[in-house]
């Protein structure tokens, strides 16, 4: 969602102003830095990087601090390094180029109505494009910031996003990616009076778009995957068949704590359908250990949903407790020590579980789309239930879907054989 975020600023930058870019800090005249505030390590990264940025800039360079941390720390971030020029919120990134001209501009209003805002075009990568479908987030969930710093939920109207994916489409981009914080909610909440559809309305109407050959998305929620979304997912080839299912805890208790919605059954039996439904589906998880309150028995609950469900991928994190959420306030928070004990524990379970998976992937064949190159003479894609996929080849791959073989297995990337 940053990436994009960055996108946009770019777009609205190339629109009004007379930008390039570099990635060399001492040649720019604006540096944007779009931060992350979902755990508290990236916010303390933030100042000494601001630092290093303003012993490197040129001297008139402006530097400007952008996205979540920009939203929850505001004026303090230039009360603490002056030398910022702006700070701009998650949720105003189409106001870039006022904030640019005026003087310690601190722009974070988390009730600015983006949701008809058509930004200009800028794509980081000519194969995919990402459209954002909604702003926001409505959840309460206890341990998350997000809603603090991109407020609340709207949906964006969705004659909008299919004219974004036409075009993308139309200049070459064959995937879609559909972004939001909780994509599956999508049109709960239109800023406008609209016509109601839902997600998986959505999901169709975007994969009637005749160039459009692969559909994406992230991130949806498992209490809003219900027998229609999941029928949709199987059904409409275009979906590509990975499903990002963030657990956060296998307790049903922690799961009340943390005002997620869903018990441990209710996601065992989501993922249990959706394995059904769709047997090659690789399903991916988030994982939150140490969440304040949990005990030994709650962690071994979580260790037994991993391996009933066999989660393909899982991104892990020791609960980081936040400002403006309520869990940091809970008084039973759990030793850092033993939640990196716990986690390590974690990651070795699964590492375990990685490798079977992914042995068993020899000698398969898969189409892949081709968009990115390696190192090596490797050209990589991605298979439509995203594995990443490496093969020899020349950049004339690239922008093509095409079957492979797979000859090689590792955690992180399977190396495969042009058929
Ligand atoms: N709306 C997205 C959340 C994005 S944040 C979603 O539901 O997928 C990505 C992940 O960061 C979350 O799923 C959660 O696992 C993790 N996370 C969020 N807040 C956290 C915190 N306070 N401590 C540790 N991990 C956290």
């Amino acid at each position: 969602m940053n990436v994009r975020d960055s996108e946009h600023m770019i777009a609205q930058l190339n629109k009004e102003e007379n930008y390039n870019l570099t990635n060399n800090p001492k040649d720019a005249d604006l540096i944007l830095i779009n931060t992350c505030s979902v755990r508290e390590r990236p916010v303390q990264k933030l100042f000494s990087e601001i630092g290093q940025f303003n012993k490197q800039k040129k001297k008139d360079a402006k530097i400007g601090v952008c996205g979540c941390t920009a939203s929850h720390l505001g004026d303090e971030i230039i009360k603490r390094a002056p030398y910022v020029d702006f700070v701009l919120g998650a949720r105003n990134v189409s106001k870039i180029t006022q904030v640019l001209n005026q003087k310690r501009a601190v722009e974070v209003d988390i009730n600015y109505d983006e949701s008809n805002y058509t930004f200009g075009d800028f794509r980081t990568s000519p194969y995919k494009a990402s459209i954002n479908i909604s702003i926001g987030c409505d959840k309460q969930c206890s341990f998350c910031i997000v809603p603090h710093t991109r407020g609340e939920e709207i949906s964006i109207p969705p004659d909008l996003i299919v004219n974004e994916a036409k075009k993308a489409a139309k200049s070459g981009a064959k995937e879609i990616f559909l972004l939001g914080q909780n994509v599956n909610n999508y049109g709960k909440n239109f800023s406008k009076s609209e016509k109601k559809i839902d997600f998986s309305d959505l999901l169709e109407m975007i994969s009637e778009i005749d160039q459009v050959k692969r559909v994406r998305f992230t991130s949806p929620h498992p209490l809003h995957m219900d027998d229609k979304f999941l029928n949709v997912f199987a059904k409409n080839p275009k979906i590509c068949k990975s499903m990002h299912m963030p657990l956060q805890s296998g307790s049903s208790e922690i799961l009340k704590q943390m005002k997620r919605g869903y018990t441990k059954e209710w996601f065992l039996n989501r993922a249990k359908k959706l394995r059904e439904l769709v047997p090659n589906v690789r399903i991916s998880t988030d994982i939150i250990v140490g969440f304040p309150g949990e005990s030994e028995e709650d962690f071994k609950q979580t260790l037994e949903v991993i391996k009933e469900v066999k989660f393909d991928q899982i991104f892990s994190f020791k609960y980081s407790p936040r400002p403006l959420t309520k869990a940091a306030t809970f008084e039973n928070q759990v030793d850092p020590n033993i939640a990196s004990q716990r986690l390590k524990k974690l990651q070795d379970l699964h590492t375990a579980m990685i490798d079977e998976i992914v042995e068993n992937e020899i000698g398969k064949v898969y189409e892949v789309y081709f968009d990115e190159v390696k190192s090596d003479g490797f050209i990589a894609g991605r298979s439509d239930n995203n594995y990443m996929i490496l093969t020899k080849a020349t950049e004339s791959l690239l922008g093509k879907i095409l079957p492979v073989k797979i000859t090689q297995a590792r955690r992180t990337a399977l190396y495969a054989d042009l058929l």
